[in-house]
């Protein structure tokens, strides 16, 4: 693999889309051993049918606000590949949303799902589109208009979206309510829906959850455990929410979490009611940061600021790419930080991912961490297909034992001959072999 040409011929076909070139970049460079080793991938093109999607839809969506005025924003559906199951991956609603993060999300999602060891295959989509601030009826008539041009790349057995950043439990309701009455069908062509029309228990918690089993799995290979450890949290999402409760329970105190303008600093752990408080200004659509630290005033907000600069012994960041840094890295492991788990997509920048590695810090990469997510939105799939659903504790063991399954398979092809794991080479090769293989399998198409 001439890996500097690739990467040269990809910047010039997509100037600036810097996001998708630096996952891309991450995963040719810890998976360039195993595909040089193996020529029948070089002759069958992998890599370049492989770098760029299968297709791309782009979309306008008009909606009427409150006061009686038409937006206009833009939609987006990237379908990376499907060589292993239906296209599968979360929607994201925020400002930011452009093609670049879009296509990084969605060629993460092919190795993440290969992963899953569920038969899913990669995709992602989303909207520029700002949720914050905006009224139930704002939102439900922003869904539908979304749905109305999503609806004819999607189904059950072709394209299976779900929640992500912007997009939870109402927004999937709105928008499957509309892909409902256009398909004049009841199928799990969303996944995250509520339980009372098709979703699986557990899949609210499941990526947080997945989080903390998988560091769980992390930590236990030094003999380690969460048991008495700080963790500091970024965000105050979904992940977030799920990996703080599942951290708590395991015997730790989380003692941050995070918004774009600051984080809060709890030394007396964040849980309990102190989560039910932040659910409920989740709820109200209102800033939930700030007003954490009028409610509980031993906590400090630090504006502008982000939580890497606490002692911790365990980092999960869970709020967006990016948003670990070098100097955050070099912060942490000053503290005496052990294992850091990227419960977001892609939180650490290249800088801090080679800082982490270099000083031998336990450290795994989202695809691996939080995958935990889609695999438990795989199993709300199979649960729509039997046309039934599993009890809580049937689901929380499968997702246990998914996560298990996919450190094993990090360890497998991570493990160095000093006993180190590189868990970024790891989950880049296992989920590589998987989908390359299966293409090879089906031919050129
Ligand atoms: P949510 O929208 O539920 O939460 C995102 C959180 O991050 C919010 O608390 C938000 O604060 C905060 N945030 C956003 N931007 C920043 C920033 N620049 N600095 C600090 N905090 C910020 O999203 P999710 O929890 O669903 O997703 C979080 C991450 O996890 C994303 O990378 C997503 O792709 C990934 N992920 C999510 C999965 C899921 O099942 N939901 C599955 C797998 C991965 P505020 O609300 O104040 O803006």
């Amino acid at each position: 693999m001439n890996l500097e040409k690739i990467m040269n011929n990809l910047e010039k076909k997509h100037p600036g889309e810097n996001e998708y070139l630096q996952a891309v970049r991450e995963v040719l460079e810890s998976i360039e051993e195993v595909y040089n080793e193996n020529p029948h991938f070089e002759t069958a093109n992998i890599i370049d049918r492989l770098v760029e999607p299968d297709r791309i839809l782009t979309f306008k969506v008009c909606w009427v606000d409150d006061s009686g005025k038409v937006q206009v924003n833009l939609g987006y559906r990237v379908q990376f590949n499907n060589a292993i199951g239906p296209y599968k991956g979360g929607l994201r609603f925020h400002p930011s949303v452009n093609l670049s993060i879009l296509k990084f999300l969605g060629f993460e999602q092919i190795f993440k799902n290969s992963l899953t060891t569920l038969p899913m295959g990669g995709a992602k989509g989303g909207s520029d589109f700002d949720p914050k601030g905006k009224s139930n009826a704002e939102i439900m008539r922003f869904c539908q208009s979304f749905m109305l041009e999503l609806w004819k790349l999607i189904g059950p057995e072709t394209d299976v979206p779900a929640g992500d950043i912007g997009v939870g439990g109402r927004e999937i309701g709105f928008l499957y309510g509309m892909y409902r009455k256009l398909a004049r069908e009841n199928t799990g062509v969303l996944t995250g829906k509520g339980l009372n029309w098709g979703g699986s228990l557990i899949r609210p918690e499941a990526t947080g959850f997945g989080a903390v089993y998988f560091a769980k799995e992390m930590l236990a290979t030094k003999g380690e455990s969460f048991k008495g450890k700080v963790v500091a949290i970024s965000g105050f999402g979904n992940v977030a929410w799920g990996a703080t409760i599942k951290a708590t329970e395991l015997g730790a105190k989380v003692v941050t979490i995070s918004g774009p303008d600051g984080y809060i600093y709890d030394p007396d752990g964040i849980s309990g009611e102190k989560i039910d408080y932040l659910l409920e200004l989740r709820a109200s659509n209102q800033d939930i940061v700030k007003p954490y630290s009028y409610e509980f005033p031993n906590a400090q907000f630090h504006q502008g600021k982000r939580p890497w600069e606490v002692k911790c012994d365990i980092a999960l960041p869970c709020a967006t790419q990016n948003e670990l840094g070098k100097d955050d890295a070099a912060n942490l492991i000053k503290n005496g930080v052990i294992c850091v788990a990227e419960g977001a997509n892609m939180p650490s920048t290249p800088e801090a991912i080679e800082l982490f590695l270099a000083n031998k810090v336990l450290f795994a990469p989202g695809k691996a961490v939080n995958a935990g997510g889609v695999a438990t939105s795989g199993l709300e799939m199979a649960q729509n297909a039997m046309k039934l659903s599993w009890p809580m504790k049937e689901v929380d063991e499968r997702l246990h034992h998914i996560m298990c399954s996919i450190h094993d398979a990090c360890v497998k092809y991570g493990k160095g001959s000093d006993g180190y794991v590189n868990y970024v080479k790891g989950a880049n090769v296992a989920g590589f072999l998987k989908v390359a293989n299966a293409m090879l399998d089906q031919g050129v198409i």
